[in-house]
């Protein structure tokens, strides 16, 4: 097979290990993009080291770079880098992850955080000194994300709940996640909702107005719908809210005629779209699975 580059925008799970498959062909000159300063993605980003240690990140990167592959960290790629990359590579592979967070339309600020950010902040930033000022706080959300919030919160704040819409079993956090938080301290409201944000005059987040739910009958998604309970709202204290309520996938920064078409390929030629940017918000192991897949397409591609 003749030599090809690829650019890979994003070094998370999916783009690394597209990355280590194609370089087993020794027939691609690879190029990895990133925002961040280190490869993980996601891991590096929103998984605290208390709960997965990073060290097989590490080993990743060395092997990729031995290997031949440029890491081009500190890099976000806008509309005229990604033009750049469509021009001078055979394939551009889009694995930016699901990384865009869900706020209802609540304004976030004084007390009132994203959960990706919040973890950011954590994990990255190392701002833990900042949230001692607060005393109570409410997560909201039920999944992976809302677990690491509520976890790492617990380590600075004694005041944790989580409120969640379903019960218990509908939770799609990973089941020791949610017996590790417990065991922390971390208390579960379970069958509630948020329904407003209260702030003091100066704006300062003072708790949250709290619904009561019940399950009713199975809805298109297989899962049962959630009804709120009459006259059933109350007051929960709190002065740091955390919103864990879910992430989207959104190309416009990239290009404003990005989408998914068919498969991986993308609505542009030449450019495939993998891991959580394909499938939404997803897991490690889907994104790992998502790299061996199109490592096959793309060398596939070049045989036709
Ligand atoms: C807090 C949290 C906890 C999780 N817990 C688990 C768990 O316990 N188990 C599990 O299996 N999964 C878990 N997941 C999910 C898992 O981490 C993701 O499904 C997986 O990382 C997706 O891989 P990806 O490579 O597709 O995207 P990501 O890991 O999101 O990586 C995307 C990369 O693209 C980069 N990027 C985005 N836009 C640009 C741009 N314009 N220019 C340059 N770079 C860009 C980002 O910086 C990032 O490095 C968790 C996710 C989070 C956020």
């Amino acid at each position: 097979m003749d030599r090809h580059s690829l650019a890979i925008i994003g070094a998370g799970p999916a783009g690394y290990t597209l990355a280590q498959e194609l370089v087993k062909t020794n027939a691609f000159d690879i190029d990895i993009f990133d925002k961040e300063k280190e490869i993980g993605g996601a891991i590096y980003t929103g998984i605290p080291d208390y709960r997965m240690p990073k060290t097989f990140l590490t080993k990743a990167y060395e092997g990729l770079v031995e290997n031949g592959v440029k890491f081009h960290f500190n890099t976000e790629v806008d509309h005229a880098l990604f033009e750049k990359l469509q021009n001078e590579y055979d394939r551009v592979v889009v694995a930016i992850g699901a990384q865009v967070e869900n706020t209802f339309g609540f304004d976030t600020g004084d007390g009132l955080y994203a959960g990706l950010t919040l973890l950011y902040d954590l994990n990255i930033n190392h701002n833990h000194d900042d949230y001692k000022k607060y005393h109570h706080a409410i997560v909201w959300g039920g999944g992976n994300v809302a677990m690491d919030c509520a976890r790492s919160l617990v380590r600075i704040i004694d005041d944790v709940k989580v409120v969640y819409r379903r019960s218990e079993e509908e939770m799609p956090a990973n089941q020791v996640e949610i017996r590790d938080a417990r065991k922390e301290g971390v208390v579960f409201n379970f069958l509630e909702n948020i329904k407003e944000i209260l702030r003091d005059e100066n704006g300062q987040v003072v708790g949250a107005k709290v619904v009561k739910m019940e399950l009713g009958e199975p809805d298109e998604s297989g899962r049962r719908s959630t009804h709120e309970v009459a006259d059933s709202e109350y007051v929960e204290k709190a002065d740091l809210i955390v919103m864990a309520i879910g992430q989207k996938v959104n190309f416009k920064p990239l290009h404003d005629s990005l989408e998914k078409k068919e498969g991986h390929v993308s609505s542009l030629e030449n450019v495939y779209i993998m891991g959580d940017a394909y499938t939404g918000p997803a897991t490690i192991g889907s994104a790992v699975l998502e790299g061996k897949a199109l490592a096959k397409e793309i060398v596939q591609s070049f045989v036709e």
